[in-house]
């Protein structure tokens, strides 16, 4: 509960409204719900150092090698969904709010700062959904199992099987096996029931891989692509990283979403592709 809260449902039990009125400006702001659709996208870290032959590149044949970490907060008047939630948890960090890295990732900010930055805590986030298990997307996953998750039984099921696959930090999201939970099978599957927000399936880089569709007012539709590619070089080309799950599946995946980024004039968003994200606007500034 944030303090504002605490405070406001302390007066309303004490009968002394007027005291949860007056809370100063200076508390934690709290977000409404909009009117309509926003996306916000925060800083969840970078990752340097990789080697671009594990992705079937030479250095020269790339713009950049190094990784963004975004995460994503989708509010609709409904609800919300975050989307991906890091590289490095928040319980990483010390209490001077230093950077924290560990191994080739770092993290500058917290997720739980950046949202309490636009008013939520986690107790606002309604759904949870991954881009797919890989670790730089599940790092925070814990602190949200009190939102219902939105997983395809594929990938569910490789995230908790006893022997996992590679890439995988199962203590980041453990607590997500008791919660509440939406169980995909590579159906589109609209969020809030209004076409605005689609969660698509997108399998190959992992079992249950999914892409976000957003239909956004201003900005018109829009792909956020998890990790379909990493790179835009790797777009039309036969290239998937080494550690794929399946090539020929992301490959028919890669073939359905360029379609249907033709047929519904969506512009892409590969997430850790760092030339996407410098361009974009960064919460607390929006997209609507
Ligand atoms: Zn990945």
């Amino acid at each position: 509960m944030t303090k504002r809260r605490l405070l406001a449902s302390l007066g309303a039990a004490l009968g002394w409204m007027p005291f949860a009125a007056s809370v100063p400006s200076a508390a934690q702001p709290q977000a409404k719900a909009p009117k309509s659709l926003r996306l916000y996208v925060f800083d969840c870290g970078s990752i340097k150092g990789l080697d671009p032959a594990i992705f079937h590149f030479k250095k020269e044949d790339l713009a950049g090698v190094d990784f963004i970490v975004p995460c994503y907060l989708i509010a609709h008047p409904k609800g919300t969904l975050l989307w991906d939630v890091g590289v490095i948890p928040d319980s990483a960090f010390q209490p001077d709010g230093a950077p924290v890295t560990q191994g080739i990732s770092t993290v500058t900010r917290t997720l739980k700062s950046q949202l309490a930055a636009i008013g939520y805590t986690p107790a606002d986030i309604t759904y949870l959904a991954h881009s797919h298990y890989h670790s730089d997307h599940t790092a925070n996953s814990n602190d949200f199992a009190g939102a219902t998750w939105l997983v395809q039984q594929a990938e569910r099921d490789a995230m908790f099987a006893e022997k996992p696959a590679g890439i995988i930090q199962q203590a980041s999201f453990s607590a997500l096996r008791n919660s509440k939970t939406v169980l995909l099978h590579g159906e589109d599957f609209d969020v809030f029931g209004d076409g605005s927000v689609i969660i698509k399936s997108a399998p190959g880089h992992t079992p249950g891989h999914q892409v976000l569709f957003l239909k956004l007012k201003k900005t018109g539709p829009l792909l956020v692509a998890g990790d379909l590619y990493h790179y835009p070089e790797e777009r039309f080309t036969d290239k998937t990283p080494t550690f794929e799950f399946n090539h020929d599946q992301s490959l028919a995946s890669r073939a359905a979403m360029e379609a249907f980024l033709k047929k519904s004039g969506a512009q892409l968003w590969i997430e850790h592709d760092r030339a996407t994200f410098l361009k974009l606007k960064k919460a607390p500034a929006y997209y609507e």
